[in-house]
């Protein structure tokens, strides 16, 4: 756990429970401006006997046939019981007169109708989106106390893999998926920590596999396969690793391993760029924000309505390229799970169900929003 200045809090999870220090609002606000009057008054012509401004109290009190002039913020004086918007009411000299009915309460959110003092507002495990940061603002908290971002060890594997610096030969690849899998780590809540590239050799994949589980937990990027330089079960078996799971019924990302060693998770994903985006949003961004200390990490799925009408091969549910606007999904064309630049177009992944092979227009599908 650390303490962090509020303004570095955004998006880390919360390691205390916080409870409103006072009553919220602390007094009766009025939430207009206009006059706070008595509403058996009403309608009528009533007298102005002052005003009253937000960071202002009235000291007096409203009797019968009284109006003060009240603004928003500003506390409802005693014996004022509503108030009437000001657009409903025509001002001559000290008078105020309006034709509107209103029952008490009116435009006047009570003291503690949001919280009362004392009341559990954020329990420890929240992650702290911007309404919390107005909520821990609100409630006096200048610092508060997080939970440890953990760190994420990042390995990427393949002979054709070089870094982003160096200049590839023809049949080279750079090293994009360390890149995108630091900035998706980031974005859970951990400390990305990028290995050097594995080449596709059983020590050297071995070497560095020990060396990343070193963090917290350990992604790795390709070499989890069938091909016969695919290294990276293999040597986690020699480490004596336990496998909860080596293969999802998704694609892309279909060969997934996900197991235990040295009392470390670790995320074998594929090494198409798509695959490996893909199975960490579904799968290791989960992971990282539980070990982040947060409580519940779920999927933020929603339903789309389909712009064009769609079709894929049952058998794997499929999270494809796709763009949301407002309430309607349209599909990105797309050249399979190496495809980046398409990747880029969409915001989101449409999930097609493993077994509906055919979507219409107007169809409600399932969207993973990125
Ligand atoms: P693999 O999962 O190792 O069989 O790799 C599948 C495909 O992803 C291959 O075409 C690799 O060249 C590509 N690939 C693997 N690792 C990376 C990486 N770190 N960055 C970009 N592409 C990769
Ligand atoms: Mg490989």
């Amino acid at each position: 756990m650390e303490t962090v200045p509020l303004q570095e809090a955004h998006l880390r999870v919360l390691a205390e429970d916080i409870a409103a220090d006072r009553d919220l609002p602390p007094f009766h606000r009025s939430v207009r401006d206009g006059f706070a009057v008595r509403a058996a008054d009403l309608p009528g012509t009533l007298r102005i006997i002052g005003e009253v401004a937000a960071g202002a109290v009235f000291e007096g009190t409203v009797g019968r046939g009284e109006a003060v002039e009240i603004m928003t913020g500003a506390p409802r004086p005693d014996g004022a019981d509503c108030v009437v918007m000001v657009e409903h009411c025509t001002v001559s000299g000290q008078n105020v007169t309006t034709d509107k009915s209103l029952t008490p309460g009116t435009h006047i959110a009570p003291r503690g109708c949001e919280a009362l003092q004392g009341a559990p507002l954020l329990p420890a495990g929240t992650r702290i989106e911007y309404p919390a940061i107005a909520l821990l603002a609100s409630t006096g908290h200048p610092t508060v106390l997080v939970y440890r971002k953990p760190r994420i060890a990042i390995l990427a594997t393949g002979n054709e893999i070089v870094e982003v610096d160096q200049t590839p030969l023809a049949h080279q690849i750079r090293n994009s998926n360390a890149q995108s899998l630091a900035a998706q780590v980031s974005r859970a809540g951990g400390e990305p920590v990028i290995l050097p590239i594995a080449p596709d050799t059983l020590e050297a994949t071995r070497a560095l596999i020990e060396q990343g589980l070193e963090a917290d937990m350990l992604l790795l990027s390709g070499g989890v396969s069938a091909g016969k330089y695919d290294f990276v079960e293999p040597a986690f078996a020699e480490l004596g690793a336990e496998f909860f799971f080596d293969r999802v019924k998704i694609q892309p990302g279909q060969p997934l391993v996900f197991g235990r060693a040295r009392d470390k998770f670790f995320f074998g994903l594929p090494g198409n760029p798509a695959s490996t985006m893909v199975t960490f949003e579904i799968f290791a961004r989960a992971a990282i924000e539980l070990l982040s200390g947060a409580t519940d990490a779920p999927l933020h799925l929603t339903l789309a309505k389909l712009t064009q009408p769609f079709r894929h091969k049952t058998g794997l549910t499929r999270f494809l390229p796709a763009t949301v606007r407002c309430t309607e999904v349209t599909p990105v064309v797309w050249q399979g799970s190496g495809d980046v630049p398409s990747l880029c177009r969409g915001n989101a992944y449409l999930v097609a169900d493993s077994e509906t092979p055919e979507y219409a227009t107007g169809d409600l599908i399932p969207v993973l929003l990125k």
